[in-house]
């Protein structure tokens, strides 16, 4: 059998990719490739779990765009399909009177980028919203919202009536004259289009398909920790510090997680391995592959203050809880409870600057998306959108098209 498109990874990316080419291709043939037993096993299921609103991004990119097209329409899928989730809002606080003109120009960018009801607060103002949080000045954000990104990623493929195959890495990409014959796990595949969508791996797939990709993905763990159950009620919904200003990171935050649960983190250190989350995991090829490529060193070299900091702080339970008491002064070290790890793709270039955009590249039959970051997750859907019309431009297919039709 041949199928019109193959779509590699089934990551909410790759899920929402294959959901909207089901509504530009109504009959169209698709397949989904993933290398693990179940969806959303890597990036998706190991975020936070938070919508985000948008604020953060440069007015105009990619990021900021469709964060806000894609947050409404994934508030409202989560609607229709009763996935869990909250409106909950955000307060994004201050700690020092220093930190006061990077709150100021937070908030500015928030109202460029139109965040609807973004609110500057001041230090009396933050109790009311979070009785524990002390800061000299806050954002609230309004549309800020938590959810199951799992849930979210397993009805998207559902509804896009795919064939999912599971358990069948891609081994192989071979070009042919009408598409490519896709060799993965232990079967092979006929397909007109493809549309890989692999995180962690997006580099190394888009190589076999005989790219050679300007960005490498370098692998970044971050840890969380747990609330214990009787200190949630410190933490009533998200509290995040002000992102740091060059580093790629939002700084480790409180999140109120669906199922009740309060996490703290995620921190972000250079990581051994793409895909393996305990703290001392370690890959060969992985590793080989990040410290041979000069973009990696010019990054530690730009980034070795933060860098280091973050190490400490992955091994000490005490520097972790610093960062955190400096938002919720009540919270104890005893409250905080080891939890999981999820692993951050971060797309740098030769000259060590993380690409910090969205970025996918199309050719005669093919579309790689090359750096996917945060918040791709709450993005997904405006995302996947923008994908499969980027496709359909560069393959010259109107949409709605019939499989006959080409
Ligand atoms: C710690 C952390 C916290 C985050 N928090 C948030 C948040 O709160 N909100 C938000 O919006 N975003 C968040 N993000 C970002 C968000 O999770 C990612 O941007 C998003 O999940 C990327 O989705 P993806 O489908 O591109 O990648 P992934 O979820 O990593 O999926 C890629 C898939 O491709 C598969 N694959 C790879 N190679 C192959 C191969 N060779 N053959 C077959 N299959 C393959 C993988 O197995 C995987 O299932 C966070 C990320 C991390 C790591």
């Amino acid at each position: 059998m041949t199928y019109d498109v193959a779509v590699i990874g089934a990551g909410i990316v790759g899920a929402a990719v294959a959901y909207r080419l089901r509504e530009a291709w109504p009959e169209a043939r698709l397949l989904v490739i993933e290398k693990e037993p179940h969806p959303a096993a890597h990036q998706t299921g190991r975020n936070s779990g938070v919508i985000h609103s948008g604020i953060y991004y440069k007015p105009g990119s990619l990021k900021a765009t469709l964060c806000a097209q894609g947050r409404e329409e994934l508030y409202d899928f989560a609607q229709t399909w009763h996935i869990p989730h909250e409106r909950c809002g955000k307060l994004i606080v201050a700690t020092t009177p220093e930190e006061l003109p990077r709150l100021k120009a937070l908030y500015a960018r928030g109202l460029e980028n139109q965040i609807p009801g973004i609110r500057l607060l001041s230090e009396d103002d933050i109790p009311p919203y979070e009785p524990y949080c002390r800061g000299v000045g806050a954002i609230y954000v309004p549309v800020t919202g938590i959810i199951d990104y799992r849930a979210v990623t397993a009805r998207l493929l559902e509804q896009s009536k795919a064939t999912v195959v599971f358990s069948a890495p891609l081994k192989g990409l071979v070009p042919q004259r009408e598409g490519y014959l896709i060799y993965a796990g232990n079967g092979s595949y006929e397909s007109r289009y493809l549309i890989a969508c692999a995180g962690l791996q997006a580099d190394r797939v888009a190589r076999l398909d005989g790219l050679r990709p300007p960005l490498r993905i370098v692998p970044f763990r971050g840890d969380y920790y747990e609330l214990r159950p009787e200190s949630r009620y410190k933490v009533r919904n998200l509290i995040y510090p002000l992102p740091h200003p060059t580093y790629p990171v939002l700084g480790v935050h409180l999140t109120r997680m669906v199922d009740g649960s309060v996490e703290a983190g995620p921190n972000a250190v250079f990581a051994w391995a793409r895909e393996i989350y305990s703290r001392t995991g370690f890959n060969l090829r992985d590793t080989i592959e990040a410290l041979t490529f000069k973009g990696t060193w010019r990054f530690f070299f730009k980034h070795w203050r933060e860098g280091l900091m973050e190490y400490r702080r992955a091994f000490s339970k005490r520097l972790f809880w610093e960062s955190l008491r400096r938002l919720v002064p009540a919270l104890q070290i005893e409250d905080l409870v080891p939890a999981r790890s999820g692993i951050r793709a971060l797309a740098l270039t030769p000259e060590g600057t993380f690409w910090d955009d969205f970025y996918f590249v199309a050719r005669e039959r093919s579309l790689h998306v090359l750096n996917a970051p945060s918040p791709a997750a709450t993005a997904a859907l405006a995302l996947g959108r923008a994908i499969v019309q980027k496709a359909f431009s560069t393959w010259n297919l109107s949409s709605p098209v019939s499989t006959t039709g080409r």
